[in-house]
This record gives C-alpha cells, sequence and structure tokens, in this order.
C-alpha cells in the first residue's frame, strides 16, 4: 500500500497504475475508520476487480464544517486508519493536509442548489457545497471510474448523483447500506466522542425512527420519532423530517417512498439517521 498526500504524487503515482487493465475506484473518508468504512473499501474492491485499484481518501475537509469546534474535535487516528487500509487491501491511501488542497485565495466553489437546501443543508449553512467541492476535487486528483459513497449519509449521496448527472462527471457512483453496531446505532466516527451514558442512550434515534415508520400518517410518524427521541433528557433534536426519497422536500401525504430523517444532538456530538417509508 502506498501513501500519498499532495495531489501531484498521487498523479504521479496512479500513472504506474494507469496501465493496468481494470478500474480505479475511490473511497472518500474523513477517517477514523469503522466498520461501516471497511464495507465501503470491500465493495471498491469488488467493482476494480483483480487487476483494479482502490484508493481510500483521508481528508478531514474544513470547508464542509460549520463549526470551527466539530472540525478541531474531529478524530485523527491516522496510525490506525493506515493500519486498517492495509489490512483491507486497499492500494492506495491519499491523505493531504488542508493546504495541499486548497489555495488560500480559492474562489470556485461546487453548489447543489435543490436537494441540499433542507435538512443537513439547512442545519449546517454551506456544508454541502464544502462536500461536492472536494468531493469534485478528489475525482480529479484521483482519475477514478467509479467511487463508494454510504447511504447512511443519504442526503450527501444524492447531491453527489446530482452534481455527476448535471456537470456530466464521467464516475460510477456506487453505494452501500448503513452499518450497523448490534444495538442499532448507525456507526459512525463521531460515535467515539460519546460519553458512555451518551453511547448506551444513542440507540434510541434509530429505535424511534423504526417504530414511529410502522405507523400510518405523516403528523403520526413524526409525533412518535419525536417522543421517542426526546424521551431521553441526553439527546436534543436538531431536525426531524418526513421527506419524498427523491426529491428530498418534506411530504405531507405518503403517496410516494419517503425518508425519516433526522439529526440529534448529544452534548455537542451531532448524530444523523433515517429510515425509508415505503
Ligand atoms: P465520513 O468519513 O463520515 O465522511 O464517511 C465516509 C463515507 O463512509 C461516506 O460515504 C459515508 O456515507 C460512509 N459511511 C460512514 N458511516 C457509515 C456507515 N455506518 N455505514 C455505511 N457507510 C458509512
Amino acid at each position: 500500500m502506498q501513501v500519498v498526500a499532495t495531489g501531484v504524487e498521487l498523479r504521479e503515482l496512479l500513472m504506474e497504475y494507469g496501465g493496468v487493465a481494470g478500474r480505479r475506484v475511490l473511497v472518500p473518508t474523513m477517517g477514523a475508520l469503522h466498520h461501516g468504512h471497511l464495507e465501503l473499501v470491500k465493495r471498491a474492491r469488488e467493482a476494480a476487480g483483480p487487476a483494479g485499484s482502490v484508493v481510500v481518501s483521508i481528508f478531514v475537509n474544513p470547508i464542509q464544517f460549520d463549526r470551527s469546534d466539530d472540525l478541531e474535535a474531529y478524530p485523527r487516528p491516522m496510525a490506525s486508519d493506515l493500519e486498517q487500509c492495509r489490512a483491507a487491501g486497499v492500494d492506495v491511501v491519499f491523505a493531504p493536509d488542508a493546504g495541499a488542497m486548497y489555495f488560500s485565495d480559492r474562489s470556485v466553489t461546487v453548489s447543489e442548489s435543490l436537494l441540499s437546501r433542507g435538512l443537513c443543508g439547512a442545519a449546517r449553512p454551506g456544508h454541502f457545497d464544502g462536500v461536492c467541492t472536494v468531493v469534485l476535487k478528489l475525482f480529479l486528483l484521483s482519475g477514478c471510474h467509479a467511487a463508494v459513497f454510504g447511504e447512511k449519509d443519504f442526503q450527501q449521496l444524492a447531491v453527489i448523483r446530482r452534481m455527476v448527472r448535471d456537470l456530466d462527471v464521467p464516475v460510477e457512483i456506487l453505494a452501500c447500506p448503513t452499518v450497523r453496531e448490534s444495538d442499532g446505532l448507525a456507526m459512525s466516527s463521531r460515535n467515539a466522542r460519546l460519553t458512555d451514558k451518551q453511547r448506551a442512550d444513542a440507540p434510541r434515534i434509530h429505535r424511534a425512527l423504526t417504530d414511529a415508520m410502522k405507523l400510518g400518517g405523516v403528523a403520526d410518524i413524526l409525533a412518535a420519532a419525536r417522543a421517542g427521541i426526546e424521551a431521553s433528557p441526553l439527546a436534543r433534536i436538531d431536525y426531524l423530517e418526513l421527506v419524498d426519497a427523491e426529491t428530498l422536500q418534506p411530504v405531507t401525504t405518503l403517496t410516494r417512498p419517503a425518508v425519516l430523517a433526522a439529526a440529534v444532538f448529544y452534548g455537542d456530538v451531532r448524530l444523523i439517521d433515517h429510515v425509508a417509508v415505503k
């Protein structure tokens, strides 16, 4: 496995892989890798085939953070991340710092203006501009044929698919289902920042969403999910919404596939989860 820290090094290294038959598949991450990320790597390896290459990027992207305390507190266990990548058979890790990714006077941003309006986009202004900008840069730097994303961040996945569609980006987008702990909590790098008490309480998010979606009407579903989460004094809802699975706009009736999505704070740690409502 090779580890590179600048776009120039990455390009040079990937020239060596250029002549090899098979696809180059990128897995963009912010590190603090867990089993969910490793499922993405597995999917990438399948898509790349034995002759292809798997590139994992590890970059805590400052321009997608709306709070500097969240950016600073984001875990960065680089040595263990590299070990996990090595064990998972990753070919190349691209781990730049912010200075290697952005000019100090950068003035171009990729902006999606419809799907990114609500949910995490409304709660975290500028977040998806930061995501689209870094993901497009990573696609260009890696020259990947395909890239793997997690359904856990379903709004991010929808926004990236839209960016690829609207800008004719020649990268196939592959998705992996959400990987959960045995108690239902969606795996997240942020889980490591929960106290023991918060960690024990956090599975209620998924439980509340799953129980609520079994109900009939929109108002009942939202009320039940809210009650299930707010039953804990530790949990504070950032948003809780029932949105159309395709447009991500809030729904008032359940005539099409929908998604019940929540962002919940435990202290200053913000967790997201969602379930599909058929
Ligand atoms: P992150 O490092 O949190 O930016 O995540 C990098 C990629 O891993 C994104 O495509 C996420 O959607 C995906 N991911 C994170 N957690 C999970 C999970 N629990 N299950 C599946 N994919 C995940």
